[in-house]
């Protein structure tokens, strides 16, 4: 350990002061769940599924309650075996986390020493940073000419300190999305000694043919990460599953670091069954597709930019700099029980991220916009 002026003045502090750069970390914004003087709000600010979760994982993760007294399997063995299984996978290549949040956070302190970088899109989902900045490491921004990656952009931030590639797709907030021609021009072009990891945890909902998540490429790599998430599609956020399909090398350094049991009983069962309910997948795709075109549509007579196409379940909604505003939006959409995303801290003070919901919120969302536009 390097005996820095900073760390013998820490030393000399009259109280305990946190690591360089922790104060400076902006702490993760959740969407908001409540509005003031509202009751029963419909919160469409976290993507969540919002037909709720198969009734095959409620049932299973009601199971768990009469062992609550008993610490989960550390290896998170039936779901490694079922996601093996489904996908085809080596069983032993995969990592398991506290939500894929926690994946990021493993690969992170895996392989970033003070000073190292990671690289990821200027608009890029807030835990890569958080979790970069918590190991003393930068953080990188490419530029995402039209809300969208640009892999020239990426390159030509990447240098000789960058260790970890981050590249949500489809993205987090904005929605949009790269052909997998374009993430394979990618990693042809990245050293071999950075990490690329893909972030699939909306690629259930990018149906066009040209879009996939990487799992059957990553296979055969040394360098590629593929994470995935039982919070979006399954609707099972509240257990904190997420995983990743890591080379072994990485999955077994992963292992050396991760806390022993990061993923609960009924987190596992839950998720095992999740996976097998293809009937509760088939229908939260089928009504995001459903109602993503139409509020597109909508939103888009209404004299609003819609960011897109979106490949999630969730609408990212450009306002006007002044007058009808994102931030007047919200609060009037607050004020009916529609609760959406600023997304300020993403660099994005003018738009909103809009959860697609059911009909009925879907409907609502476009009668008060067109009262918010008009008035
Ligand atoms: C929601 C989300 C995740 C998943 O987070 P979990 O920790 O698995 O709940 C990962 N990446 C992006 C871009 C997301 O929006």
């Amino acid at each position: 350990m390097p005996d820095t002026a900073d760390s013998q003045s820490r030393a000399r502090a009259a109280k305990p002061l946190p690591k360089p750069g922790i104060m400076d970390i902006h702490a993760y914004v959740p969407g908001k769940a409540q509005a003031d003087g509202v009751a029963n709000p419909v919160k469409l600010s976290a993507n969540e599924n919002i037909l709720g979760s198969s009734p095959k994982a409620i049932e299973a993760f009601a199971g768990a309650a009469h062992e609550l007294q008993m610490y989960p399997d550390s290896r998170t063995t039936i779901l490694r075996n079922a996601i093996a299984e489904r996908f085809r996978l080596e069983p032993e290549r995969l990592i398991f986390g506290c939500g894929s949040d926690e994946v990021f956070a493993l690969l992170n302190q895996t392989f970033l020493e003070p000073g190292d970088n990671i690289v990821q899109g200027e608009y890029a989902f807030a835990a890569f940073a958080i979790g970069a900045h918590a190991c003393q490491a930068l953080v990188k921004n490419a530029r995402e000419p039209g809300y969208r990656i640009d892999v020239d952009e990426i390159l030509k931030v990447v240098d000789e300190r960058t260790r970890l590639v981050f590249l949500a797709n489809p993205g987090n907030p904005t929605g949009t999305w790269i052909p997998f021609s374009e993430v394979l021009r990618l990693h042809a072009e990245l050293p071999p000694s950075v990490v690329l990891v893909l972030d699939g945890a909306y690629s259930e909902f990018a149906t066009d043919p040209a879009f996939q998540d990487g799992l059957d490429f990553a296979r055969g790599t040394d360098n590629v990460v593929v994470t995935h998430t039982f919070s979006k599609l399954h609707g099972l956020a509240a257990l904190r599953v997420g995983w990743g399909y890591a080379p072994a090398e990485i999955a077994a350094a992963v292992d050396r670091i991760r806390l022993p049991f990061n993923t609960s009983i009924a987190g596992q069962r839950a998720a095992v069954a999740a996976l097998a309910d293809e009937a509760f997948q088939a229908r939260s795709i089928a009504h995001v597709e459903q109602w993503r075109s139409w509020l597109t549509q909508q939103l888009g007579g209404l004299g609003l930019e819609v960011v897109g196409p979106s490949a999630t379940n969730f609408l990212l909604v450009g306002f006007p700099k002044t007058g009808r505003t994102a931030a007047a939006a919200d609060d009037f959409l607050s004020a009916r029980g529609l609760l959406t995303r600023r997304v300020l801290n993403y660099g994005l003070p003018d738009h909103l991220r809009i959860t697609i919901g059911l009909e009925e919120h879907n409907r609502a969302m476009i009668d008060a916009l067109a009262e918010f536009m008009k008035a």
